[in-house]
């Protein structure tokens, strides 16, 4: 008997470290060329809010099914009045436990029948249904689990999307970014058309997360029919390192080296921003200043980026929650640093707002050999 149960254990174990369903034969999501990358004709720049809408939780801490408090949902408000005076609708990418408690839901609900907003999904497998995985942080990324399990998580969660907030869900970022192949196909067979986990330049297989190093700062296609719209998150390298004249791969290369957790305690990544070496520079209001937010926008602008993604957790919106967010002032500071963005991208910059799905409308009928949903 305990021998039998210890092989199946393992089996499972083997399972866990080799996804089932295989990468689509088509585009791919991690190594996208440029036959890809899917440019808006307008020459305004494209602003896309993104909101990670999800339970409070230690991001320090083990992954436990029971960090499932939403108390921040009811914060929303304070940031949604600004999107509401510049004309912005943000996609609220939203987890399990926010689909699930009226706590979570219900002011999302609100904004939604006033059309104020796109909803989408955000994956948390440690807190989302079938709970079939050993808690780790290896499992806390999806793409580590089985694609069946990815698959059945983000049913049950599109599930609740459905019914409790009443749209079907069409964008999709997977918590910690954990995306790899196969979640082509999962999208496809769920009737999702937009991924947005994509972190340019980063390699996050030290910790067991996914290598972006290849992916590109664009929009692009990718699937098996092609037909799924990738818009990767926004961020920049700036500093002498990533100076024009040298290739972006210096600027990935050398971050991935400082960013090495050995190396960074002892501060490589301050040195190298001290020093104007490089630094990269997320698209958030989280721990970035309105003056390096607009730095990294008018860099990438005249590098030739049109789409900006901007990204936050709601969970920032209630003080105490993260650390970029302690204290009431610190919240006062963050809703100015949003505003102030959205004054400059809108007014200075000429800019406008998509959500996700109408920017990929846009995309479609440019796009020739690329099917679309049925
Ligand atoms: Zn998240």
């Amino acid at each position: 008997m305990g021998g039998v149960k210890r092989s199946a254990f393992a089996a499972k174990q083997v399972q866990l470290r080799r996804p089932t369903m295989q990468a689509s034969d088509g585009m791919p999501l991690l190594a996208p060329n440029a036959r890809q990358i899917a440019e808006p004709s307008s020459a305004r720049p494209l602003l896309i809010v993104a909101v990670d809408t999800e339970a409070e939780f230690d991001w320090d801490g083990p992954f436990l099914r029971t960090l499932t408090n939403v108390r921040n949902l009811r914060h929303q408000a304070k940031a949604q009045e600004i999107f509401d005076r510049f004309g912005v609708r943000p996609v609220y990418l939203v987890d399990y436990a926010v689909a699930t408690q009226a706590e979570g839901y219900l002011p999302l609900k609100e904004i939604i029948q006033s059309q104020r907003c796109e909803i989408g999904a955000h994956l948390h497998p440690w807190i989302t249904p079938p709970f079939v995985e050993q808690l780790s942080d290896r499992t806390s990324f999806s793409q580590n689990l089985p694609a069946s399990v990815q698959k059945e998580k983000l049913s049950r969660l599109t599930e609740a999307i459905v019914s409790n907030l009443g749209v079907q869900p069409v964008s999709y970022r997977a918590g910690r970014y954990g995306v790899g192949e196969e979640i082509a196909e999962i999208l496809n067979s769920l009737d999702y058309s937009i991924d947005m986990s994509v972190q340019p330049g980063i390699d996050m297989r030290y910790r067991n997360g996914p290598d972006f190093r290849k992916a590109v700062d664009k929009p692009y296609w990718f699937g098996g029919r092609g037909a799924l719209l990738e818009i990767p998150a926004t961020c920049g390298f700036v500093g002498l390192i990533a100076h024009p004249a040298f290739p972006k791969s210096l600027s990935v290369q050398v971050y991935k080296q400082i960013a090495r957790p050995r190396l960074n305690q002892m501060r490589s990544l301050g040195m190298f921003a001290r020093l104007c070496l490089l630094e990269r520079i997320p698209l958030t209001p989280e721990g970035v200043t309105s003056s390096e937010l607009r730095r990294v926008t008018s860099m990438l602008l005249s590098h030739g980026q049109r789409v900006f993604v901007l990204s936050y957790h709601s969970s920032s919106l209630q003080p105490g929650n993260t650390e970029y967010v302690k204290s009431a002032a610190e919240l006062s500071q963050f809703l100015a640093r949003i505003e102030s963005y959205l004054e400059f991208f809108m007014g200075e910059l000429g800019g406008m707002s998509m959500t996700p799905a109408e920017l990929r409308a846009t995309l479609l009928p440019r796009e020739s050999g690329v099917a679309g949903p049925s």
